[in-house]
């Protein structure tokens, strides 16, 4: 079994200051513990090549495979807030890329592999932990239809990593249409290097939005993908985190899986990330903080804006207050569909937010009560069902003004509403079985996410909400 994979690297010609090339540090005892063979065959490469020992010596970053040209990205960002001038990958590397058999260009990355000159104090390595929540949740997410960098493989390192306790390491083979952040603009626009910003752009332009030219265009884009993207996460109850600018994707994809989580009884405040203290990145906050990430995406464009600046200036603002409407529009049609409506009718926002506030209130399940209107046990999740039931009434009124019925409205609300989402105890009682040596649990659930939508008979454990002692309340990244 040969392993070959025909790169092109079009970050790695670059100039020298977007990376700085690095060679993965081995790992004592490479194992694969999953391998996405989907994923593999749709990148035109070999499953069985990739799972063969010099498959998995790439995949753990034991060896650099012909064409690969390792680098670390150079990338700044705004974390909770305060700029830091240099991030960059301290403990992933960009293998290379990859152009499918439709044409589309990957980047391949290796996360945990190693230290590199961003490193700082870190050990570039990643735990088990993460690595497989990245894994499940960054795969959850494709399912569901959210634009998001995917998961090619798990290789455990047999190292030890050392965090509060030690922990078994993991390299994750991450893979994306790009990792080009907000954060990777700030770095040039901060050294107020003007001419690695317009190539930057121009990379950027040409792998994520051909069809856009100026930059105007392509910060317009942006913002348009980001209100989608933010609108997706709004409707599967999912919040990100750390939505700091080095992990916000110009192209509009998720990236950067570390304290993420799926909300369980809906409430607008809810937090998970320890780090969050302020709850920066609460659920509700997700919108106004995408509109702050894309406005210093907008600061950084200004230099290549051409004529007056101040015109310059009031257009990028203008194009970053677009968010509000595409969002809004993106936010009321999943909505819609979540409630199985097919028409747009004017008293639809103030109907699902009456629906949003008695859930908060009654401490409703996100997913449950959403996949309950299509169950017709929608009730059940409310401490008072006679609050859905109110609903319900208003509900079948207004499926009936547009001449609908409950049953064609349940049946349509079944593809926007997911029988399973990665539940943030499933994942950590995943997580110390595959600490144990058990990695079935693992396994059991990537079937179960892989098609979410359906009804399957035998993994109500998987769709029931937390009991209290079983509730997660912090996630760490
Ligand atoms: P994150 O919180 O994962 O978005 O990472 C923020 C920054 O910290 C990035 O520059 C990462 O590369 C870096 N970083 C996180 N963990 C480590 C680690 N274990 N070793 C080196 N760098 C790290
Ligand atoms: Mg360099
Ligand atoms: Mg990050």
């Amino acid at each position: 079994m040969t392993l070959h994979i025909a790169f092109d690297n079009s970050y790695a010609r670059l100039p020298d200051r977007f990376h700085a090339r690095q060679t993965p540090e081995p790992v004592a005892a490479p194992r694969l513990l999953a391998l996405n063979a989907d994923l593999a065959r749709g990148l035109g490469l070999d499953p069985d090549a990739l799972a063969s020992p010099e498959g998995v010596a790439m995949l753990a970053g034991n060896a650099v495979p012909a064409g690969a040209e390792p680098l670390a990205q150079a990338y700044a960002g705004h974390q909770f807030g305060g700029f830091v001038p240099q991030l960059g990958d301290g403990r992933a590397l960009l293998l290379g890329e990859v152009v499918d058999p439709a044409g589309a260009r990957h980047d391949i990355q290796l996360k945990g592999s190693g230290r590199t000159p961003f490193s700082r104090m870190g050990d570039g390595r990643a735990w088990l932990g993460p690595v497989l929540r990245e894994y499940v949740v960054s795969e959850a997410m494709a399912a569901l239809g959210v634009p998001t960098t995917r998961a090619l493989a798990a290789v455990a390192t047999g190292e030890w990593v050392f965090r509060e306790d030690r922990l078994p390491g993991a390299v994750l083979t991450r893979v994306a249409s790009s990792h080009i952040r907000v954060g990777t603009f700030q770095f040039f626009a901060a050294r107020q290097d003007t001419e690695a910003l317009r190539l930057l752009f121009e990379h950027t332009r040409a792998r994520h939005y051909p069809d856009a030219h100026t930059p105007l265009e392509v910060l317009r884009a942006a913002v348009d993908a980001q209100a989608r993207l933010v609108a997706q996460w709004m409707a599967l109850g999912f919040i990100h985190g750390v939505m700091n600018t080095d992990n916000c994707h110009v192209g509009g994809l998720t990236i950067d899986y570390g304290p993420c989580a799926f909300m369980d009884a809906y409430h607008p405040d809810t937090v998970f990330s320890s780090i969050d203290r302020g709850g920066r990145y609460a659920y509700a906050n997700q919108p106004q903080i995408a509109v702050w990430n894309l406005a210093q995406f907008a600061t950084t464009l200004l230099p290549l804006m051409e004529g007056d600046r101040n015109a310059a200036i009031e257009a990028a603002t203008e194009a970053v207050h677009g968010f509000a409407e595409t969002y809004q529009a993106a936010w009321l049609a999943r909505f819609r569909a979540k409630l199985g409506l097919q028409q747009a009718q004017d008293g639809d926002a103030k109907l699902i937010e009456t629906l949003l506030s008695r859930m908060a209130v009654q401490g409703a399940d996100f997913t449950r009560t959403f996949r309950g209107l299509v169950r017709g046990t929608a009730g059940a999740e409310f401490r008072e069902p006679e609050a859905w039931d109110a609903f319900a009434a208003d509900w079948a009124a207004r499926v009936a003004s547009e001449g609908g019925t409950p049953q064609a409205a349940r049946a349509r609300a079944a593809t926007a509403n997911p029988a399973r989402i990665p539940r943030n105890h499933r994942v950590e009682e995943m997580i110390a079985a595959a600490v144990a040596g058990d990695i079935g649990p693992f396994d059991r659930l990537m079937a179960a996410l892989a098609d979410p939508w359906s009804d399957t008979a035998d993994m109500a454990d998987l769709e029931a909400a937390p009991r209290p002692d079983e509730r997660v309340r912090a996630t760490f990244c």
